[in-house]
């Protein structure tokens, strides 16, 4: 029984359609707002980078 918060993630690359993994930070996945959540931080959700290995499309992954 093992379990992994970091699974890799595979995406198919919009450009190619090769498959693009992508590594997530650990978190509990969903992020909740502070006592008073304003109406800027609303949008603002954690994001990271992939890049195709294939054609070197970068890929932006956001996640919540
Ligand atoms: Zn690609």
């Amino acid at each position: 029984m093992s379990r992994s918060n970091r699974s890799p993630m595979s995406i198919g690359c919009p450009a190619c359609n090769a498959t693009v993994s992508a590594t997530l930070p650990p978190g509990p996945g969903i992020v909740e707002t502070e006592a008073e959540p304003h109406p800027e931080d609303e949008n603002r959700l954690r994001g990271t980078d992939a890049r195709c290995r294939n054609c070197g499309h970068e890929l932006e992954l956001y996640f919540y």
